[in-house]
């Protein structure tokens, strides 16, 4: 251990880490691009774009020149009573992309937060038309964050176990596939009827912390249009999904049917800082507008719509929506699909998958029960770690995420890296 590490440890308490197992955190003084340097000048390769929030590459100039900029012009004013012509700017541009029945934004600063808002907007839309509706659908396995709401939406159990007896009531269906979509449909409906449905949210297409499970739009449309048929709102959480991810502007946009409130946050900002939003459709601010104060949304956060998020999350844009970043897509959608056809000839492997810049499988194992982060995924970790590569393999799921900057042959690298791990086992 070096002594920053030591130091870190003394005073730092790491997130989903059991610190009296787990081996010191690596200490990154540097970033480049796809590259990150620890301490000791090694470079490491980010396959997962610094936890899915990085599309431009890490200290991109041009962001934090706009950043610089906005910091020296206004750094933050209360958006209580006041207002600033980024967020104008933001907002502007983000309802032009989203889609058409995105009406207004509400901002805050994570991914949880943007949740808890559409949570929150589902909950008092209800309450000030005097009724009781409280009760929300999600998926099985889905993630939705950590903060409460965000947390009773999530499936995964690991995460929400020892919070379960203090959470919001929250019904859950299987993620749809060929085989089960009818009785997924059947349960969504019979649920619908009961006439104590909130709202339905869900990550659309893509379960990241699940291991990037994937599953089709002509599904989830089929779902949102019953949700609609019940005139029960739909909530698209995009945290990850959004900013190209899935190979579209947003997952969404691969759907007929539109959800009425969109989440978006992690690439929001390029990665910068932080900074998410919650985008809802004009039946639901009608909802809120009123004479009444006390039919107000009760709601909001001292940094949102913070100035240099909001600088940041339009440079970000102005990169994504790039020439560059879109001739960067293409050749990883091409990459990554070569790759996965590689990996069908490879016996130890299955459920290869791709969707846009994702590409992700599962190893074959004969043990049912895989642990999140169980002993394989940490053997795996650590190979690549070793191999100097960045990836976090979730129970025998690996996945590569990378920022769109990276370079044919950093992506090569990491392609070969886990084939050759792969090989090992
Ligand atoms: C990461 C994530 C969140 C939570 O975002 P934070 O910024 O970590 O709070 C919510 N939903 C999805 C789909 C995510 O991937």
């Amino acid at each position: 251990m070096t002594e920053l590490q030591e130091k870190n440890l003394k005073y730092n308490w790491h997130p989903y880490t059991q610190h009296k197992t787990s081996s010191a955190p690596i200490v990154i003084t540097k970033g480049k691009d796809a590259i990150l340097y620890d301490e000791n000048g090694n470079e490491y390769i980010d396959g997962i774009a610094s936890w899915w929030c990085n599309p431009h590459g890490h200290s991109n100039e041009f962001i934090a020149k706009k950043i610089y900029e906005q910091a020296t012009t206004l750094e933050h004013v209360l958006f209580g009573g006041f207002t600033h012509n980024k967020a104008i700017e933001l907002s502007e541009k983000l309802l032009n992309l989203l889609p058409a029945n995105q009406s207004k934004i509400f901002y805050s600063d994570n991914g949880s937060t943007a949740v808890e808002v559409a949570l929150k907007m589902c909950l008092q839309y209800y309450v000030n038309k005097n009724q009781k509706k409280n009760t929300f659908i999600a998926f099985e396995d889905a993630f939705h964050g950590d903060t409460f709401g965000a947390m009773a939406t999530s499936g995964i159990s690991l995460f929400t176990d020892s919070f379960k007896d203090n959470l919001l009531s929250v019904t859950r269906i299987p993620v749809p596939n060929e085989e089960n979509f009818n009785d997924v449909y059947k349960k969504l409906e019979k649920l619908l009827k009961s006439g104590k449905i909130a709202g339905f949210i869900f990550e659309p297409l893509v379960l990241g912390a699940a291991g990037m499970k994937m599953y089709e739009a002509k599904h989830l449309n089929q779902l949102i249009k019953l949700c609609k048929k019940y005139n029960t709102f739909t909530i698209a959480d995009e945290v990850m999904t959004g900013f190209y991810r899935t190979g579209k502007l947003f997952a969404t946009d691969y759907l007929t049917y539109k959800p009425d409130i969109m989440c978006l946050s992690k690439a929001l900002t390029g990665g910068f800082v932080p900074l998410s939003i919650t985008s809802c459709s004009r039946e639901i601010y009608n909802g809120f507008y009123d004479n009444d104060v006390s039919k107000a949304f009760f709601h909001g956060h001292t940094f949102m719509a913070n100035p240099i998020g909001c600088a940041a999350a339009l440079a970000s844009l102005e990169l994504t929506l790039s020439e560059k970043t879109q001739r960067n897509l293409s050749r990883i959608y091409k990459l990554h699909n070569q790759f996965a056809n590689q990996l069908s000839k490879n016996s130890k492997v299955e459920n290869i998958r791709t969707k846009g810049t994702i590409v992700a499988f599962d190893i074959k194992q004969n043990n049912e029960n895989i642990e999140y982060y169980g002993e394989l995924r940490n053997l795996l970790y650590d190979e690549f770690i070793k191999n100097k590569i960045i990836l976090r393999p979730v129970g025998n799921t690996i996945y590569i995420f990378p920022p769109y900057c990276i370079t044919y042959d950093q992506l090569h690298r990491i392609y070969t890296v886990i084939e050759r791990v792969l090989g090992k086992l």
